[in-house]
């Protein structure tokens, strides 16, 4: 319940971005949390355009999943290129569902012409 009230005291619907926002504390600075299509910040007045269309990419890449098996994909694959890389950023920008995102989050139509599972081209 503690964490339905908070969504919903805290959640903003923004009409230009077209794009539910959550103002959350517990974010780090700069960083932006894609829960199940809701963007999650700790102040998300920084999220432009291409932060959107970087989240509906992975927002894609949910639906494909089914959503909960996405997310345990994403630990698991970070797990993993944690234990090749040694440092949490560089594992965080290896994994194959970011790789996808942050190649094509600049191309606003992209999502248009994406092909389903495009995320596996980025696994090797
Ligand atoms: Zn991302």
């Amino acid at each position: 319940m503690f964490i339905y009230k908070f969504i919903a005291r805290t959640r903003k619907t923004h009409k230009r971005l077209n794009a539910v926002l959550v103002k959350c504390p517990l974010i780090p600075e700069g960083f932006c949390l894609n829960l199940f299509g809701t963007l999650w910040a700790k102040d998300p007045s920084w999220i432009d355009e291409k932060t959107v269309n970087h989240e509906r990419i992975h927002d894609a890449q949910q639906r494909e999943l089914l959503f909960i098996p996405f997310y345990i994909l994403y630990i698991i694959e970070w797990l993993y290129r944690l234990t090749i890389h040694r440092d949490s950023r560089k594992a965080y920008y290896a994994i194959s569902f970011e790789r996808e995102a942050y190649a094509n989050g600049h191309d606003l139509s992209y999502l248009r012409r994406r092909r389903h599972y495009s995320w596996t081209k980025y696994l090797k």
